[in-house]
């Protein structure tokens, strides 16, 4: 073996230590998130990951559905925006996910996710087709979507049922709205306890529609454009 062949062999073999240990140190941190959330220890899995870092919501908890809707294309797009449905939100809004859904499973629910971080490229295409800031936020100034503080919510019941909320998701009238009055008594119920219990867990509604929640102060967040992996 001559040096300029033994010299890349030493490189190529480096090339592979580092490799190998750069992917075993993502599993195993992945092992480890799940492995604390399976043991119940929340505040260790948060522990060493700064409040406004993108985090997917399924290191944190298997208690959520989700129905990823831009993801389909089951949407008012009528188009799949999204390659696969993940719900990444900064990490400071998982916890209070996170907590909200706590209080909704003792009381016998579960959020359903329908929206969570949306890239900015995505909310320039709503706008083209919906333009009424009411429904979908100005792409100029942004979405709190675009911030990774904003959900998109319903509850569902213990056979997986969606309560009934009066509209479907992203159904752009009046009937869609907190203050709208002319709905049954039930209707106002469902609504009031995803609200109630949001509101509690640090979050704010926004009255044009039922579905969607911001975290409070997130507004002061960047604005972000990254795309999840889908594997
Ligand atoms: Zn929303």
């Amino acid at each position: 073996m001559n040096f300029k062949s033994y010299f890349l062999s030493i490189l190529t073999l480096l090339i592979l230590i580092s490799c190998k240990s750069t992917e075993s140190s993502f599993v195993k941190s992945r092992k480890t998130l799940s492995n604390n959330y399976l043991t119940g220890n929340s505040i260790a899995i948060y522990e060493g990951i700064n409040d406004t870092t993108f985090v997917n919501l399924k290191d944190f908890s298997s208690d959520f559905v989700f129905d990823m809707k831009y993801a389909t294309d089951d949407n008012f797009l009528k188009s799949k925006v999204y390659d696969c449905g993940e719900c990444y939100l900064r990490l400071k809004t998982i916890k209070s996910l996170v907590e909200a859904n706590e209080e909704f499973k003792s009381l016998g629910y579960r959020i359903k996710l329908y929206d969570c971080y949306r890239p900015l490229d995505v909310q320039k295409k709503m706008w083209v087709i919906m333009p009424n800031a009411d429904y979908v936020a100005n792409p100029a100034k942004g979405s709190i979507h675009n911030r990774g503080g904003a959900v998109d919510i319903t509850l569902i019941d213990e056979n997986g049922i969606e309560l009934d909320m009066g509209t479907s998701f992203d159904f752009f009238g009046p009937e869609a709205s907190h203050n709208y009055q002319d709905i049954s008594r039930k209707i106002r119920k469902n609504r009031a306890l995803l609200k109630s219990v949001m509101l509690k867990h640090n979050f704010k509604s926004f009255d044009s529609e039922w579905w969607h929640y911001n975290l409070i102060d997130s507004s002061k967040d960047n604005l972000a454009n990254f795309k999840w992996n889908c594997n």
